[in-house]
């Protein structure tokens, strides 16, 4: 039997703090397994004040590549020193590409992982045909705004508790952006067609957002990029309010396939990883 790993081997990880409930490990071996890859993902815990210094002792290509998690996303792009058209408008990378001659490459795959999510699971939903409300205003909420504005979205409403965060998110991606303050949150889902929390609430259970959901349009989605648990508090009251819901375990799988692809020049294999990692969640 060949050993798991020889001189060979490409080595790529996640980063980022907390990273122990990521399932990207998981997914990323699986399809390493099922392509037969010489290959491993592993997982990096990593200090905040220390991130630069890593990402930096890493040019030359010995690890292939990073996906970046929470709370990294804007720092890593600024390490890169070229980077794909989503991440220089969203200003957040969630892939770090190391190449051999000593460049850092950033790509957002969050978007398209985004936009597939709703593709997926609320196919009656066009993203062009009103406003969309984020929670949220840091590297994955920068993401899903810019994946949205390049869908055709007319306005992207965000909504965060440090409003100078939604403001500066305002100010670099224009007029089409609004930022609103936690308090004015019934104002921004006024007539949303889809409502998204990409902040850290509903992690590990608790409650989401604070939104009365009497004033969500009764057809507006709801999207939570918290996936575990899979059914957060915010896609229950969601449900509970009569809106179609999208989980963050699809988003999850739909960046992770071009990542996949960058990071080990190779496709992921037909796998059914979904079912895999819902056994992961819901034991
Ligand atoms: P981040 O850059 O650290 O941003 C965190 C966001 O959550 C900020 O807007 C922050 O508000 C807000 N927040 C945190 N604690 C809060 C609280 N107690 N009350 C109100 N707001 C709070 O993280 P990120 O990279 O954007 O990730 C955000 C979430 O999305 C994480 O749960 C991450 O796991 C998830 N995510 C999932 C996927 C997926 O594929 N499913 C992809 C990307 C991200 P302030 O600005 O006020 O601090």
């Amino acid at each position: 039997m060949r050993p798991p790993v020889s001189p060979a081997t490409v080595v790529a990880a996640v980063a980022g703090s907390p990273v122990r409930h990521s399932l990207s490990p998981l997914m990323h071996n699986t399809w390493i397994a099922a392509a037969g890859l010489d290959a491993v993902y592993v997982a990096f815990e990593l200090q905040s004040e220390r991130f630069e210094a890593f990402v930096e002792g890493l040019r030359g290509g010995m690890v292939a590549g990073l996906n970046i998690t929470i709370p990294f996303k804007e720092r890593a792009l600024a390490l890169a020193d070229r980077a794909d058209p989503l991440a220089l408008a969203s200003g957040a990378a969630n892939l770090l590409l190391f190449h051999p001659d000593g460049t850092i490459e950033g790509r957002n795959t969050d978007g398209a992982g985004l936009i597939g999510a709703f593709q997926s699971q609320a196919p009656q939903l066009n993203l062009a045909s009103g406003p969309v409300a984020i929670f949220g205003a840091g590297g994955a909420a920068r993401g899903a705004a810019a994946a949205l504005m390049a869908e055709g979205c007319p306005e992207v409403r965000v909504i965060n508790r440090t409003l100078d965060r939604a403001l500066a998110l305002a100010e670099d991606m224009g007029s089409n952006l609004k930022a609103f303050q936690e308090d004015q949150a019934d104002k921004a889902i006024d007539g949303a067609v889809a409502l998204i929390n990409a902040t850290s609430l509903g992690l590990g259970g608790g409650p989401g957002p604070a939104m009365d959901w009497s004033k969500a349009s009764p057809g507006a989605v709801a999207m939570d990029m918290v996936y575990r648990p899979l059914r957060t508090e915010f896609l229950k009251q969601a449900a509970v309010n009569g809106h179609a819901t999208v989980d963050g375990l699809q988003m999850l799988i739909g960046q992770a396939v071009p990542s996949f692809e960058a990071l080990f020049g190779h496709p992921p294999p037909q796998t059914d990883v979904r079912t895999l990692l819902l056994a992961e969640l819901e034991p």
